[in-house]
């Protein structure tokens, strides 16, 4: 059985659930149209089912070896502005990160492997999970019981960054972690033509800004990276009075436990420092979002073999800040978080990702479909 050569045949196949998702697209923990799709075609299939909420667990194939493969179902509150036949029909939401084509090629593959279970010498795994935009619903389908007899996970994304029919396969990190901080400085209030009578917190917030900034540039490893962005600041409402207190909100990067720690530390320091300068008091609320997705070196090197054993083009791509909430199933089991390229300037396929104008080329996507079939029939042999 070649996998490229059964995933063309049902290529059409795969566009149309594709563009059914995308124009009927669902925010997450709302994915009951989507996943009453996917709960039907697999029940047909012959695939034992467990619900959780609107994430599917389905299971295949004999249970002493078990592959995961994991799709992601969830849409974004965007507004579509691409003028295509399959355009989103609902106002204001928008298969803007191509879940709709994950769901739709993870389909396409749980049907191949269906009709060639015979041949299957491992058990599969497959993951139709909820909320990856922000509602950590990888976390869930854990707490749920999806890694429970799975040894190694493997999720594909597709990817603007990346050539259309390019597989991205990065050995160790390869999105970062985030996290989020909330920040009050608490000050005394007062009138603005008496500073000397308060204690002004939109001073002490300025330099904890402009102090932040060298978290990155003067206390991180140079070789290492990070980021730290504050995206918000909200403070004061009148042009002559000195607010009580200013509130500040972002978000933190890194790809390593020790950088996260280093970055929560250095805040605290500086909000500790200069609020006691200055006679404030400070409230630092840091919260995880996601931890870094580390692609494990012996599976990054199984997904490489096998995408090369059936003549795919593999190629490089670069780290990303951006996070996934797949990073929680590698924490659990070894596996690899896959890039497909999507890019194709000749069909204007250009836009980034959560872009009103996203969108994927579709001429590719049954090549997602054919590497998660392969690595499902070759695991046995890992
Ligand atoms: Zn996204
Ligand atoms: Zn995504």
């Amino acid at each position: 059985m070649n996998p490229v050569e059964e995933a063309l045949k049902i290529k059409e196949q795969i566009i149309a659930w594709r563009r059914d998702f995308h124009m009927y697209p669902e925010l997450k923990y709302e994915e009951e149209r989507t996943s009453k799709i996917v709960e039907e075609h697999l029940k047909e299939w012959g695939y034992k089912i467990k619900r959780v909420g609107t994430g599917i667990i389905a299971d295949i194939g004999e249970d002493d070896k078990r592959i995961a493969l994991r799709a992601d179902m969830d849409a974004l509150p965007v507004q579509e502005e691409n003028d295509v036949p399959y355009k989103s029909k609902v106002p204001g939401k928008m298969h803007a990160c191509g879940h709709d084509a994950h769901t739709a090629m993870l389909l396409g593959a749980a049907k191949i492997i269906a009709e060639h279970e015979d041949k299957l010498q491992n058990g599969v795994r497959l993951i139709f999970q909820p909320a990856e935009e922000g509602g950590n619903g990888a976390l869930n389908m854990i707490e749920a019981g999806a890694l429970e007899g799975v040894d190694a996970i493997f999720g594909i994304h597709v990817w603007m960054d990346l050539p259309s029919g390019v597989f991205g396969i990065r050995e160790g990190p390869v999105l970062a972690g985030a996290g989020t901080f909330s920040i009050k400085i608490k000050g005394k209030g007062g009138h603005g033509a008496a500073p000397h009578e308060t204690v002004d917190p939109i001073p002490i917030a300025a330099q904890a800004i402009l102090a932040f900034q060298t978290i990155v540039s003067r206390n991180l490893n140079p070789i290492e990276t990070g980021v730290v962005s504050v995206c918000a600041v909200q403070g004061g409402t009148a042009f002559n009075v000195i607010p009580e207190e200013v509130e500040m909100k972002g978000t933190h990067r890194f790809f390593s436990e020790e950088v996260r720690k280093l970055i929560e530390i250095r805040m605290d320091e500086i909000l500790r420092g200069l609020t006691s300068a200055h006679g404030a008091t400070y409230e630092l609320d840091i919260k995880e979002l996601v931890p870094p997705t580390i692609n494990h070196p012996r599976m990054t090197e199984f997904v490489r073999k096998v995408a090369l054993k059936y003549d795919m083009r593999v190629g490089e791509v670069a780290k990303s800040m951006g996070a996934e909430d797949f990073a929680y199933y590698l924490q659990k089991v070894p596996g690899v978080f896959i890039q497909l390229g999507i890019r194709n300037e000749r069909k204007g396929v250009i836009y980034p990702h959560h872009h009103p104008k996203f969108d994927v080329d579709e001429d590719v996507l049954h090549l997602g479909t054919a590497l998660e079939i392969a690595l499902a029939f070759e695991f046995s042999n890992l």
